[in-house]
């Protein structure tokens, strides 16, 4: 039996008025899937810790997220196409904007996203070519709008310093400070980087050509969330499944490409509200055709919850739940479906808090309970009760068949 987990991101929510996003929403399809399967509650990591979309996920996949979670940096290059390597320090970088004499630490940043360039490839090359360290090997890496990452290898580097993005217009780009001592001669080498790589900017024909027609231009590099990468087992030699990712999100596909998975890139997976849903749906089942587990993810109910906009959440949600009507068809002997939120999103805290997730298990022979809507109230009734995110792969592992047994 092949897996298939479906994510919508930040789709739960506390309570307004005695309902939520989901509970208000019309969605028949999802409730159907509801009351063909088990239900339940699930802290994605613990009670009471508050999730990132990336702790997340890795604690969903079954990978101990205190464990393999060493920042955002690594799993940003993962996405970003970079091949990390244990021992590797990362960053997740904002291409910027800054103005200003003398060194590229007096200067003021003021634009945090240098007029939200979209197009960087050249500038990207000409700091991979231009740009050499002693004894170090950098890979700077694009990704969409004004985001990159970076990987830096070789050396001994330690992840234990500060950040070089000042995070607020107007203030001076900071020089990256060692918070231990074996970590000076890391910090050193990063700011020779931003020092570089801005001189390379600064002067590039693209940004002279930008400045003259009234852009600003994208001269600095803004490192952040640096992380040094660890060995990561990867998904098919840990659970004997080729696994897909379908996502918009550089960061989960980031995830995806840190446990080895097949990342199935669609310019219309934008990871946002214009996401082509139906082509997302389509294109999971088509992917179980040839490999075992896919993870289908879907972001914009979270960005609505960010933005702390109810009826936005509600109407996308009625979209995803249209989307989902092509699983009511599946064939449960064949394929076991899972819906999942991986954190809570409330419109009412516009960020993500450590509340339990709806979660729906949907395959033949499962113990089917009296869930019968899927939402934040019903489905602490079902038959799952309160699991943790750890315990999902097992879980899904034995009812498709593929658990190995405890003991004689
Ligand atoms: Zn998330």
């Amino acid at each position: 039996m092949k897996i298939l987990m479906v994510i919508v991101d930040g789709m739960a929510d506390r309570s307004v008025d005695g309902t939520t996003p989901l509970k208000s929403a019309r969605t028949p399809n999802l409730d159907l899937l509801s009351e063909m399967g088990i239900n339940g509650i699930m802290d994605t990591i613990r009670p009471g810790i508050r999730p990132g979309s990336d702790t997340a996920h890795l604690s969903i996949l079954g990978y101990d997220p205190f464990q393999y979670y060493t920042g955002r940096g690594p799993i940003e290059a993962c996405g970003a196409g970079i091949e990390v390597r244990p021992g590797d320090i990362a960053f997740r970088v904002n291409f910027a904007t800054v103005e200003g004499d003398g060194s590229v630490f007096d200067k003021r940043v003021v634009d945090r996203r240098a007029g939200r360039i979209q197009d960087k490839e050249e500038l990207v090359k000409a700091v991979n070519e231009g740009v050499k360290l002693e004894g170090i090997e950098l890979i700077l890496g694009n990704a969409s709008g004004h985001r990159a990452a970076l990987v830096l290898r070789g050396g001994n580097l330690s992840d234990r310093i500060t950040d070089s993005d000042p995070k607020s217009e107007g203030d001076k780009v900071k020089r990256v400070v060692a918070l231990e001592p074996e970590a000076e001669h890391t910090a050193r080498v990063v700011n020779e980087f931003i020092e570089r790589s801005h001189a390379i900017l600064d002067s590039h024909p693209l940004n002279e050509e930008r400045a003259k027609n009234g852009l600003p231009k994208a001269n600095v590099l803004l490192l952040r969330g640096v992380g040094k990468a660890v060995h990561v087992p990867k998904f098919h030699e840990r659970y004997g499944m080729r696994m897909a990712v379908i996502a918009g999100t550089t960061l989960i596909k980031g995830i995806g490409r840190l446990v080895g998975a097949d990342v199935i890139e669609n310019e219309r997976f934008t990871g946002s509200k214009n996401t082509d849903l139906d082509l997302k749906v389509k294109t999971a089942l088509k992917s179980l055709e040839t490999l075992d587990f896919v993870l289908l993810h879907i972001k914009a109910p979270d960005e609505f919850g960010h933005d702390g906009d109810f009826e936005g959440k509600k109407d996308f949600i009625e979209k995803v739940d249209s989307a989902f009507e092509a699983f009511t068809s599946l064939n449960f002997s064949e394929i076991c479906l899972t819906v999942l939120s991986d954190h809570t999103t409330p419109v009412s805290v516009k960020d993500h808090t450590a509340d339990p997730v709806p979660v729906m298990i949907v395959c033949e022979g499962v113990r089917r309970d009296d869930v019968k809507h899927f939402n934040e109230f019903s489905v602490y009734r079902g038959g799952l009760c309160r699991i943790k995110g750890m315990d999902l792969m097992n879980i899904l592992l034995d009812l498709t068949g593929k658990s190995k047994k405890f003991g004689a």
